[in-house]
Order: structure tokens, then sequence, then C-alpha cells
């Protein structure tokens, strides 16, 4: 049968992806006959690459790094979502136009509803102020929970934390990045979420956070996914804390990516068990 339609992601590299193996696990499962691929674009690419591709039988693409704020300029109209966390990393092809979502921020909070964690009156301190803490804040508080953000360059967590009182209304509190500050933090919030790439592949026994300020009535989300338990979720786990994985996410953002294009439920258990399936490869 013809394939009907074309899905992928764009970045810069791209070689580590794992949304082929998902999204197309997740069109097998549905039965459906399109195809998700991944595609290295360059920063002066980029607009040309939209141009060209946003007729059928292109349905779609995800964006990640370096991307997800430069696709802005490119979109015809933006979602809420993208407005928000101002970057892109689902793009809708509709006849000409051009639609801009972020799915990151409800991902992560799809993630840690099926965990079990409903954020609503949740106090929650995100670790970093990148793109993916962007997203994640605003989702959390649009999500009826209260911020609590530390980074490393403070000035970009102050930054943000007064974008969000500017649209938002909330009071984002910004604590200093080292041990004593973070401690206090720990001891009035109800859940961690890492958002730096502290940890990740190949710096396994790196953590975000020191062991010494975990405690075991806090859950901790890490959406570093590779590896899948981080150094933070070993330290997490070894003090008792309920822990929460990045693939829950990236399944997550994937799922509501899906949503986008296609208005399906997508089938989240065969993604997770082909991500699980690659990473483990
Ligand atoms: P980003 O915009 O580059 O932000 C990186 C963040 O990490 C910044 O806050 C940065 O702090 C902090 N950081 C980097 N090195 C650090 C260090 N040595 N110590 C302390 N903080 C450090 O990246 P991003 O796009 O937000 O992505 C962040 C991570 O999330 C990546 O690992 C990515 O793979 C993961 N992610 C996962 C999913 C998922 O679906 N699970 C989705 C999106 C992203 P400074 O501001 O001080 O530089």
């Amino acid at each position: 049968m013809k394939t009907q339609k074309i899905f992928g992601v764009i970045g810069h590299p791209i070689g580590h992806s794992l949304s082929p193996v998902m999204h197309n696990a997740a069109f097998k499962e549905l039965g459906l006959d399109y195809r998700y691929e991944a595609y290295d674009v360059t920063p002066e690419g980029l607009e040309k690459f939209l141009m060209l591709r946003h007729t059928p039988p292109f349905g779609g693409l995800n964006a990640t790094v370096p991307h997800k704020v430069a696709a802005i300029k490119y979109m015809d109209v933006l979602d809420e979502s993208a407005k928000l966390a101002g970057a892109v990393n689902t793009i809708k092809f509709d006849g000409r136009k051009t639609t801009g979502y972020n799915t990151d921020g409800i991902g992560c909070v799809r993630a840690l509803e099926e965990a079990g964690e409903k954020i609503s009156g949740k106090r929650i301190l995100v670790l970093g102020a990148g793109g993916a803490a962007r997203a994640i804040a605003y989702a959390c508080i649009t999500g009826g929970a209260s911020v609590t953000l530390s980074n490393r360059t403070r000035e970009k967590a102050m930054r943000l934390a007064q974008e969000i009182r500017e649209k938002t209304k909330n009071t984002v509190v910004v604590v200093n990045y080292e041990e004593k500050s973070l401690k206090d933090a720990i001891s009035r919030t109800d859940a961690v979420i890492n958002t730096t790439t502290v940890g990740m592949m190949p710096h396994v026994a790196d953590s975000p956070l020191p062991a010494s300020v975990l405690e075991s009535r806090v859950v901790v989300m890490d959406i570093v996914y590779n590896p899948q338990e981080t150094r933070l979720l070993q330290d997490a786990k070894a003090a008792g804390c309920k822990t929460v994985d990045g693939i829950g996410m990236l399944v997550h953002q994937g799922a509501e990516s899906l949503k986008i294009w296609l208005g399906v439920d997508a089938p989240t258990a065969a993604m997770k068990a082909a991500v699980e399936k690659e990473l483990g490869a």
C-alpha cells in the first residue's frame, strides 16, 4: 500500500533521536501506513526545509535542538502552548498553513499523572531554566501547581520567573543552585523535576542535586531519559523517594503530537516499549 503521510523530526545533530522508532511503532499499532523519519537540518537550512515540506505528503514535524526557538518565526499560527514556552516542538501542516505547538510541558504533566501524581495544588521545584524548563514550568502553573526555579545561571531563572509573573500573574520563587538553598527549598517541595542536562549519557555519574538534600516524601522526576535510571533517580530511590523517569515524558510529548496531527489517542504502551527496546539495544 502507498504511504499516505510522512512525518519527522528535525534537529542538528539528529542521529541519536528516538522519535522515529517511537512514532513508527505508534503508526504500526494504529494500522496506519505512515512513515516518520529523522532529518538533519542545519540552522541555515531550516527555512528552506520548512518551505519544501509543508505540502502533502508531509503531515507534520517535531522540532528538537537547535530549532525549537528558531522555528517560531516560520509559523503562520502559534498555539498558546508555544507562545508561553517561547518554543515550538510540534508543527502541523494544514494546506499551506503551519501551526506551531509545544507538547513538552503537557508531556511532562501527563507522565507525572500516569505515575499517580496529580500536579494541582503541588509545590514543584524545577531544576534548570532552559527550553524544557520553560515549557514544564508553564504547564505546571497552568495545571494548578506552584513552581520554584533553581538554575546554575541564576539570572536565567530570574528572567524566566519574571516572564511567568508577567504572563500568568503567578509568583515564581527562585532559589540559589547550591546545597543549602536547595535543601531549604526541598523542605517546602512536593516534587522535584530535573530539566538540566546533568546526568545525561556519557556523564552518568553526575547528579544535578546532592543526595544529602533528598527527603523520602518528595517525588523525584528526571526528564533525562538516557540513561533511563539516572544518578539522580538512583540517589532518590536510595533515599526512599518515589521516582519518575524521562521516558514517560518522551512518550507523552510524542502522544500529544500525534493527537495534534491525527486527532487520535496514541498507543502509549507500544511507543514506550519501542523506546525501551531501542535504549536497551
Ligand atoms: P537547554 O535548553 O540546553 O538547557 C539546559 C539546562 O541545563 C540549563 O538550565 C543549564 O543551566 C543546565 N545545565 C547544563 N549543564 C549544567 C551543569 N553542569 N550543572 C548545572 N546545570 C547545568 O536544554 P533542554 O532542551 O532544556 O533539555 C534539557 C534536558 O532535557 C536534556 O537532557 C534533554 O534531553 C531533556 N529533554 C527530555 C525530554 C523528554 O521528553 N524526556 C524532552 C525535552 C528535553 P545554565 O542555564 O546555567 O546553562
